[in-house]
């Protein structure tokens, strides 16, 4: 059994992140990522914390927007469209969910799409879908695939079950799946809530992927022997025993099936990671296609 190590392979990401941004550098460009919150989500307050961290360690210019629960969606549009214009950002992101008067699905259409590094705008979801390379991908999905390559897992000609149909998840690594060639050429299935008996549909699966948002659904019932399992899931349980009151799990019972597992990634420690490093190398990109000007 191999335990997929997504902080070390993160790890790796982000030192290949920072070579490129360091040749950037010497050129007099300094990758620029911009963060904006509303609200005082916890969790939101914590990943905009950590992703203003990274981008600060690799050396970018980091600008950290935290705006009260209560600004208006047009004081929002005007900040965006502010970091739209402004030279020394090269990518934007909005982070989600926003509180509920927030229009989100305009918020991400207001994002210039060549600055768009989490790749929800509908350009970038279209070259996706279209194989179209000069777009942005979702970083989740990214690095799901990354970790598979990385660990030398096959993907041409594998049955690949996805549970999630999400745009941030499901949907986006159906299509970098089933795309042509290297890291790709998978056969994919994407089930949902409205699926028919699950677990034969995920049994039949060389590869799992879960991205459902329930602790521990996935058990052994759902997993064939020799089957590699991607757990992209994140939920706080309680645990009484830990300092903070509660410990994070993924969606697959991991001491249920890893014993049946070819390869497994853990919860944390394993998609988590990969997340944040795939926005640092987004935000490369984005800066690396300003300086080519082959952007869209
Ligand atoms: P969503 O809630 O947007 O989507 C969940 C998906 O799971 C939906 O497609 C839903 O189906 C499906 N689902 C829900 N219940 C069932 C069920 N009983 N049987 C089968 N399918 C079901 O979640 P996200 O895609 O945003 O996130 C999924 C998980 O991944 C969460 O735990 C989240 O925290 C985590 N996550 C982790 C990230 C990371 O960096 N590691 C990044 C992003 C998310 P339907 O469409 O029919 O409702």
């Amino acid at each position: 059994m191999q335990r997929i190590d997504g902080a070390a392979i993160a790890a790796k990401v982000l030192e290949e992140t920072k070579t490129r941004a360091e040749s950037l550098r010497k050129e007099g460009l300094r990758p620029g990522l911009a963060v904006v919150l509303v609200g005082d989500d916890p969790a939101s307050r914590a990943y905009v914390r950590s992703k203003d961290k990274k981008a600060a360690d690799l050396g970018f210019h980091s600008v950290k927007k935290e705006l009260p629960a209560a600004t208006s969606q047009v004081d929002l549009l005007a900040i965006v469209a502010e970091l739209n214009a402004d030279p020394a950002v090269h990518g934007i992101l909005v982070q989600s969910p926003p509180p509920a008067h927030i229009n989100e699905a305009e918020i991400v259409r207001a994002i210039d799409p060549r600055k768009d590094v989490d790749g929800f705008h509908p350009v970038n979801v279209g070259k996706l879908a279209m194989d179209d390379p000069s777009g942005f991908v979702p970083c989740t999905p990214l690095g799901c695939l990354r970790l598979l390559t990385e660990s030398g897992i096959e993907t041409a000609g594998r049955k690949v079950v996805i549970v999630g149909r999400s745009l941030i998840v499901g949907k986006p690594l159906a299509l970098l799946l089933m795309r042509k060639g290297p890291g790709g050429d998978a056969t994919v299935t994407v089930a949902h809530s409205r699926s028919k008996n699950l677990a034969d549909i995920t049994r039949a699966a060389d590869i799992v992927i879960a991205a459902i948002g329930r602790p521990h659904f996935l058990g052994s019932d759902h997993i064939r022997e020799g089957a590699v399992v991607v757990d992209v899931g994140i939920n706080r349980v309680d645990d009484p025993s830990s300092p903070k009151g509660y410990r994070l799990v993924g969606d697959v019972d991991y001491e249920a099936v890893v014993e049946r597992c070819a390869a497994i990634t853990p919860v944390p420690g394993g998609v988590g990671p990969m997340t944040i490093a795939m926005l640092m190398s987004n935000t490369v990109t984005a800066a690396e296609r300003l300086r080519s000007a082959t952007c869209i």
